[in-house]
């Protein structure tokens, strides 16, 4: 199948308000542009050099979601015009996204990254750890960003159970957060190998990359 008969066959069996994110990286401008032909302008890379490449080559009116992990230091090139921040994970983060975002005159709307795989991994916070920062008060002191939702990976496992156990665990604090603030309306979980999951248990934004380019080398 081509890549827009992929990208057609995962929209027509996504609920309207599940919005997609195609997961370009690694892929070249050329089959970033057949998605853009297809009329899907939502992107989502993981590093940043290049996001910024593509971005450079490509029409103005792709939405940039940054989903890998992001370092202070490269917050600056990405601030111009990045539409969403999946992966925030620290307040150290968020202050140098406001600061980035003040400057370009933005608000940047960002995900809080929670860790519910039982997968080692350097990224994300944890339940308490989310919530903490989510109602600190210096996060109230920063008025250039804006925590839209959360984002979550599940364990690479073959076992639909446990997918479902993590996904369903992420959603109840998504719950949570959202009945006490109106500005959570995200969440991001769900790849190309569990997002049916992932919808069956709250999410409304999924990353796709191999199921519509197939697999990355
Ligand atoms: C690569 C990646 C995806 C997409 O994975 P696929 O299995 O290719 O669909 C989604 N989210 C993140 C954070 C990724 O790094």
């Amino acid at each position: 199948m081509t890549i827009s008969e992929n990208l057609n066959k995962i929209k027509s069996s996504i609920p309207k308000d599940v919005t997609l994110v195609v997961v370009t990286k690694t892929q070249p401008v050329e089959k970033l542009m057949e998605v853009y032909a297809a009329g899907h302008k939502i992107f989502g890379e993981n590093k940043v050099q290049e996001m910024l490449d593509k971005y450079e080559q490509l029409p103005k009116d792709i939405e940039w979601h940054l989903i890998g992990h992001l370092q202070s230091n490269k917050v600056k090139l990405i601030a111009p015009f990045v539409s969403l921040i999946h992966s925030v994970d620290s307040l150290k983060l968020l202050q140098e996204i406001n600061k980035q975002a003040l400057k370009n005159n933005r608000i940047i709307d960002c995900l809080l990254q929670v860790y519910i795989a039982r997968e080692e991994t350097k990224f994300g916070l944890d339940f308490m750890e989310s919530e903490k920062l989510f109602y600190s008060e210096e996060i109230k002191q920063l008025k250039n960003i804006r925590i839209t939702g959360l984002m979550g990976m599940a364990t690479n496992t073959a076992d639909p159970e446990q997918i479902k156990n993590e996904f369903q665990s992420l959603n109840t604090i998504f719950k949570k957060l959202k009945t006490q603030n109106s500005s959570i309306k995200i969440l991001s979980m769900g790849m190309s190998s569990d997002y049916s999951i992932a919808i069956e248990n709250g999410s409304n934004l999924i990353r796709v990359g191999s199921s519509i380019f197939g697999f990355r080398n």
